[in-house]
């Protein structure tokens, strides 16, 4: 009797603590355990519509079936490449704020290119190949993954893993606990001393696995038989990029063959196992690094590479994208089966979106009777020399021709500031009227011009002046007409303000999401505070989005 009673006694008090516990889906605070950032480089919106007959339940369906898809959201500046795309995601606002105006640009301090992540002060680390002298420092503003840092007295862990060094870098912000990218040159992942001295006991040992050597024992055969690829073109396309040793830009791709004549570890960026590697990674991330594990919500910001890398290559119309996304489907997949069960469903809140999307081949689009054409910088350049010669006979006035703008060289003018700045304006002016003669050129403007407030929220000028940061970018500034690229051969580029590159996949998913859809127009730099807003933190401070 005594023994009955006791068990009730028991039961009772365990069914008080289910009711004091929270809500399943949600961790003590209502706040996500996690916050997983997914970057697609390169991927437009379409894929996910034209590819979506052929992806399984589980990845991207699943996304958009349990999640809240945004149909309509844009890059809101130029120029769309990785650097700043990665960038404006995390910090809400764009270029003329955060400073990372491209991959590459023009320093005048240094008189040279630098590169958005490069940072002589740091010294690799994994890696003796110098790649890993790297940090945000070029980055001006805070990031969400900073924010959630300064939330939290530095207690959540934020870490940033892609195989390009800015993929890896720009998101997991200032103050993050680490950042690790793919060493083409070892097939190791690879950070800089901005973090740690050394790399991380589960770094080292993911690295002695040598995955990278066991994908690329592999062939890239397409996943699903070649003839059932619809949606793509032909295999062998004239506008297909081949890899070395290559006759066709066709399948099957051997890579134990290849590897020899492709850099050996660089060859994976260029096949859809370098995405494989990566999910590993990130999975080996959230175990180690304790992704979730506590109630101080965490950050993983993961950027998967190869999309971009094979995209450059084939083009958005080549059954090897379609192949690649087809594959990464199962990536996301197998990544939030495993979010799933580490961290559990619902208590974990994730977004995808793309840096921004790609066009078309110019030679393509000119033989399918459609607008574009090639952009040969070189001759624009020696014909804009020419032009110069005219009016100032024997000056050297052009410092760079890089990026789409004109860097002026400032020691050709006067002394006196007031003298040098109607020269400069005047030599501003002639230029710009030269490249408005150009074929393929739609758009020019001078820092003046750019400067005046603009008209609507997409307008080229608009972007173009989001995307310029008063101290860094140029003087002259020209965009190419719709279609047109530098690209002159085989393959594809991104970089424009238009559609193809700005519209990009954005979904939310898991804690605190209701799902749904919208087609009303957002723009990238929206996905920062809404994050803020679901995490309860403040805004990363130059941030210039809304909360969706
Ligand atoms: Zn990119
Ligand atoms: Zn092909
Ligand atoms: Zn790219």
């Amino acid at each position: 009797m005594l023994h009955k009673f006791k068990s009730l006694i028991q039961l009772i008090f365990i069914a008080f603590i289910l009711i004091l516990s929270p809500v399943s889906g949600f961790s003590q605070s209502g706040k996500p355990k996690a916050v997983i950032g997914i970057v697609v480089d390169q991927m437009r919106q379409e894929y996910l519509y034209r590819f979506a007959d052929k992806f399984g339940d589980s990845g991207f369906k699943r996304l958009i079936a349990e999640g809240y898809m945004l149909k309509n959201a844009h890059y809101n500046y130029l120029p769309t490449v990785t650097g700043p795309g990665h960038a404006s995601v995390y910090t809400g606002t764009t270029p003329s704020y955060h400073g990372i105006i491209s991959n590459e640009w023009y320093d005048r301090g240094e008189s040279r290119m630098v590169n958005c992540v490069e940072d002589k002060k740091q010294t690799a680390v994994g890696t003796q190949t110098g790649k890993g002298s790297a940090s945000p420092w070029r980055l001006k503003t805070t990031t969400i993954t900073d924010e959630l840092k300064a939330a939290t007295q530095e207690q959540a862990r934020v870490i940033g893993i892609s195989l390009k060094d800015r993929g890896a870098i720009l998101p997991s912000g200032h103050l993050s606990d680490g950042a690790y990218w793919y060493d083409g040159t070892t097939g190791n992942f690879i950070s800089s001393s901005y973090y740690k001295p050394g790399l991380p006991v589960w770094v080292d040992q993911f690295n002695q696995f040598k995955l990278a050597d066991k994908y690329l024992n592999k062939d890239w055969r397409t996943l699903l038989p070649i003839e059932s690829y619809h949606e793509s073109g032909p295999d062998d396309s004239p506008y297909e990029g081949k890899l070395n040793g290559k006759d066709k830009p066709v399948f099957p791709y051997i890579l134990s063959e290849l590897r020899k004549t492709n850099n050996q570890y660089d060859l994976i960026v260029s096949t859809p196992y370098g995405n494989d590697l990566l999910t590993d990674f990130a999975k080996a991330a959230i175990d180690a690094e304790n992704i979730g594990k506590d109630n101080i919500t965490d950050f993983l910001a993961i950027s998967f590479s190869s999309t971009d890398i094979i995209g450059h290559a084939m083009g958005p119309n080549s059954i090897e994208i379609e192949d690649t996304y087809l594959r990464l489907d199962k990536n996301i997949q197998d990544l939030l089966q495993f979010l799933d069960k580490k961290i559990g469903a619902g208590q974990y809140l994730l977004f995808l979106t793309a840096d921004h999307g790609v066009g078309e081949n110019p030679k393509a689009l000119i033989q399918n009777n459609l607008p574009g054409g090639y952009f040969n910088t070189g001759d624009v350049l020696k014909g804009l020399k020419l032009h110069l010669e005219k009016f100032y006979p024997g000056m050297d006035l052009i410092e760079s021709f890089s990026n789409e703008q004109v860097f002026l060289k400032s020691e050709t003018f006067s002394e006196d500031p007031k003298t040098a700045s109607i020269q400069v304006a005047l030599t501003s002016e002639v230029i710009a009227q030269y490249l408005r003669s150009v074929n393929g050129i739609s758009e020019v403007y001078t820092r003046q011009e750019l400067s005046v407030k603009g008209s609507s929220a997409n307008a080229i000028h608009d972007l173009l002046a989001r995307g310029v940061h008063a101290g860094r970018s140029g003087d002259i500034f020209f965009t190419l007409a719709p279609g047109w690229s530098t690209v002159g051969g085989t393959g594809v580029t991104h970089g424009s303000g238009y559609s193809y590159d700005t519209h990009v996949p954005v979904i939310f998913f898991g804690t605190g999401v209701r799902h749904g859809a919208s087609s009303a127009y957002h723009q990238i730099t929206d996905i920062a505070p809404t994050i803020s807003t679901l995490l309860e933190i403040k805004f990363p401070s130059a941030c210039t989005g809304q909360p969706v």
